[in-house]
């Protein structure tokens, strides 16, 4: 039987939520961060193994004040309530829990599982953390409560395997391969094809697609490799120009626009290859994504 669903993770900012994600995927996915609000937006990671598909939906960054914040996450909670299968509440040990942790709780669907996941436990004495687990469990129906190092990696094994036993019969809603959810490198495909049409005007029309070769999400940057596909070999000597000069201003257009996408410093590499007829290629154009 094959498994999948999706899974919520929520927690105050800074609790480990983009490390967890990237630990249980084993990749550098979701972007880590000592300070808050490094996560851009909704980010669905996805893992695919044999017999199951899990999506993680890692909460966005929070540019709201401080007293906002709670309110906040209860909106976002409540967005999420109604197309989750789990919800994975995050937060670290202390005595007793944090009022911004129990206004996140408030806002909770009471008809979706929630696991409490008490994080850097690596960093906090045993004491403490038993404690806190004694306290916390007592103020919310928990389906589960667990202890981890997301960054040593201590007990990640064991809360995917809890996360499994939520996960329902269902299908595979994405390709193998991928990791993170098409939406954003759809997105960065169509700011390259939308800056390659501008600066080529007419002279190469709509005849080219965008594809991402490779997306690495580094610590200081993000690594982009892509592909601007045209169907004639004319058309690729346009796009190039001369002295490449016009895949340079391409390139630049879009990287510019592409750090402000992900508010962050992006390597982009692009390079033209030509696939006569793609836009009579059915497969071709779902894999890009162009319905
Ligand atoms: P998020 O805002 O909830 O996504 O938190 P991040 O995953 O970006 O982590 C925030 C900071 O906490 C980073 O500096 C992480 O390295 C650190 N961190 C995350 N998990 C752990 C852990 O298990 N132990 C320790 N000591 N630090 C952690
Ligand atoms: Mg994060």
């Amino acid at each position: 039987m094959f498994k999948s669903g999706f899974v919520s993770v929520i927690g105050r900012p800074n609790v480990g939520k983009s490390t967890l994600i990237n630990s249980l995927l084993n990749q550098k996915v979701a972007i880590v961060s000592n300070k808050p609000q490094t996560t851009r937006k909704n980010m669905n990671a996805i893992l695919t193994r044999d017999d199951f598909q899990i999506i993680f939906i890692d909460t966005p960054g929070m540019h709201t004040p401080k007293n906002n914040l709670g309110k906040y996450m209860v909106k976002k909670a409540k967005e999420v309530k109604s197309d989750v299968d789990l919800i994975l509440f995050i937060t670290t040990p202390e005595i007793n829990m944090r009022d911004q942790d129990k206004t996140i709780l408030e806002g909770f669907d009471k008809n979706i599982p929630v696991i409490l996941i008490v994080n850097k436990i690596d960093e906090n004495d045993q004491i403490r953390v038993a404690e806190s687990l004694k306290n916390y469990s007592k103020e919310f129906d928990f389906k589960e409560i667990i202890p981890i190092s997301a960054l040593k990696g201590k007990n990640v094994d064991k809360l995917l395997e809890i996360i499994l036993n939520y996960m329902q019969e269902g299908p595979k809603y994405y390709p193998d391969d991928m990791i993170v959810d098409a939406k954003e490198r759809f997105l960065i495909c169509e700011m390259i094809r939308e800056k390659a049409l501008i600066l080529l005007s007419e002279e190469v029309p709509h005849g080219i697609a965008v594809d991402i070769v490779s997306m690495e999400d580094k610590e200081n940057i993000v690594k982009i490799e892509a592909e601007i596909i045209c169907e004639k070999d004319g058309h690729k000597g346009i796009i190039i120009g001369k002295n490449g000069d016009m895949l340079k201003r391409i390139s630049t257009y879009s990287r510019q626009e592409i750090e402000r996408l992900l508010d962050k410093k992006v390597f982009l590499k692009v390079w033209v290859k030509v696939r006569k007829e793609w836009r009579n290629d059915n497969t071709f154009i779902r894999d890009f994504g162009y319905k």
